[in-house]
């Protein structure tokens, strides 16, 4: 952000009357973590702020901090479009362009607000008055942490603005292990913890908080695992009926695509899941090195995302879905093969 954009949004701030904080449909920690933080940080500032987001978001977040505070779009529309067109700034949180909001795409793009874009993601839209993207951003949580110290409150963190930035940046980092990481990733997450952010209960709040039937899903997924060595590629498959028969919950699919990347030799993984009430399959990719899932999910599965991380759809069914990914894996073969 350059100083012309900090002074810009320290403006937009001070003459806010009420201000909205949305982020992308199916909320993850990056976009939980990140619309606390700043709904934390807004209060403290005494402006009047709330968080919109599309659907329902994961258990592993509901003990976040003021969690309880999100309005979710899809259980109250009317309430949801009054709050948008009543609001005279907007912040995009971990999302780029308004289609990535599923039904609040409409009442956003036809919004007078002024908007304010903070994520991390490729390729953004052009709509925002003040644009901070920066692709090499681990998360959008740590953008937000910048972002409070760019706009001069870097004083006002605490315990609870603290543990929010760091699920996301823990959430979206594979808990620091993705190449995203960089050495200055670690000393934010050093300043949180003097903060107050409890890393050991952070970790265990998000990640052992199994269910029974979650285990049985996975090891499902397992057993659906399959392995198209030539292209270094393994992919999963999870039908509708495996879903209810593990009593699917929201978030019991998060990080299973990645047993799948952690095999021997594998350079591209997927996941399909199929979503009887959407009537789609939803696809989960992930790479590692150069390989570009972004790229691969744009042309084929009406998608993007990272390099590394990417999400997408189809509309065919799922044998298809999986037919389609197999015969175009030799388009990438040489590629795949680069990256060994
Ligand atoms: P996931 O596989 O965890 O749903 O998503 C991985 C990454 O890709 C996330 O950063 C997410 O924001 C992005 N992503 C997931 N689905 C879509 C999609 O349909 N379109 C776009 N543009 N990005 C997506
Ligand atoms: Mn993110």
């Amino acid at each position: 952000m350059t100083p012309k954009l900090i002074d810009k949004t320290n403006s937009l701030l001070n003459n806010a009357k009420n201000v909205i904080i949305t982020s992308h449909k199916k909320p993850d920690g990056d976009a939980i973590g990140s619309s606390l933080a700043l709904l934390l940080l807004l209060k403290k500032l005494n402006i009047n702020s709330k968080v919109i987001v599309p659907n329902d978001y994961p258990n592993f977040l509901k003990w976040l901090p003021q969690q309880e505070e999100i309005i979710k779009y899809e259980d109250d529309k009317i309430l949801g479009n009054q709050l948008i067109n009543e609001a005279d700034l907007i912040f995009s949180l971990d999302y780029n362009a308004f289609h990535r909001t599923g039904d609040m795409c409409d009442v956003l793009t036809h919004s007078n607000a002024t908007k304010i874009m903070i994520d991390h993601h490729q390729s953004p839209d052009d709509y925002a008055t003040v644009t901070y993207s920066d692709t090499s951003m681990s998360s959008t949580c740590e953008m937000i942490y910048n972002f409070i110290w760019k706009i001069g409150h870097i004083d006002l963190l605490d315990v609870d603005i603290s543990t929010c930035i760091y699920t996301g940046i823990m959430t979206d980092t594979g808990s620091f292990r993705f190449r995203s990481t960089t050495s200055t990733t670690h000393q934010i997450i050093s300043k949180l913890i003097d903060c107050g952010a409890n890393n050991t209960k952070i970790h265990n709040s998000v990640y052992d908080t199994n269910s029974y039937n979650r285990l049985q899903l996975l090891a499902t997924a397992l057993t659906n695992l399959r392995v198209i060595a030539e292209c270094n590629t393994a992919y999963i498959t999870l039908s509708q009926r495996e879903l209810n028969s593990f009593d699917y919950k929201k978030g019991d699919t998060e990080g299973v695509v990645n047993y799948a990347l952690s095999l021997n030799n594998i350079v591209l993984a997927a996941i399909f899941i199929e979503d009887e009430k959407n009537n789609i399959i939803k696809i989960s990719l992930r790479s590692k090195g150069n390989f570009s899932v972004n790229e691969l999910s744009r042309a084929h599965f009406e998608g993007g995302g990272h390099t590394n991380a990417a999400g997408g759809k189809s509309e065919d069914n799922l044998d298809d879905t999986v037919k389609r990914f197999i015969s175009i894996l030799p388009l990438y073969k040489t590629a795949l093969n680069n990256e060994i």
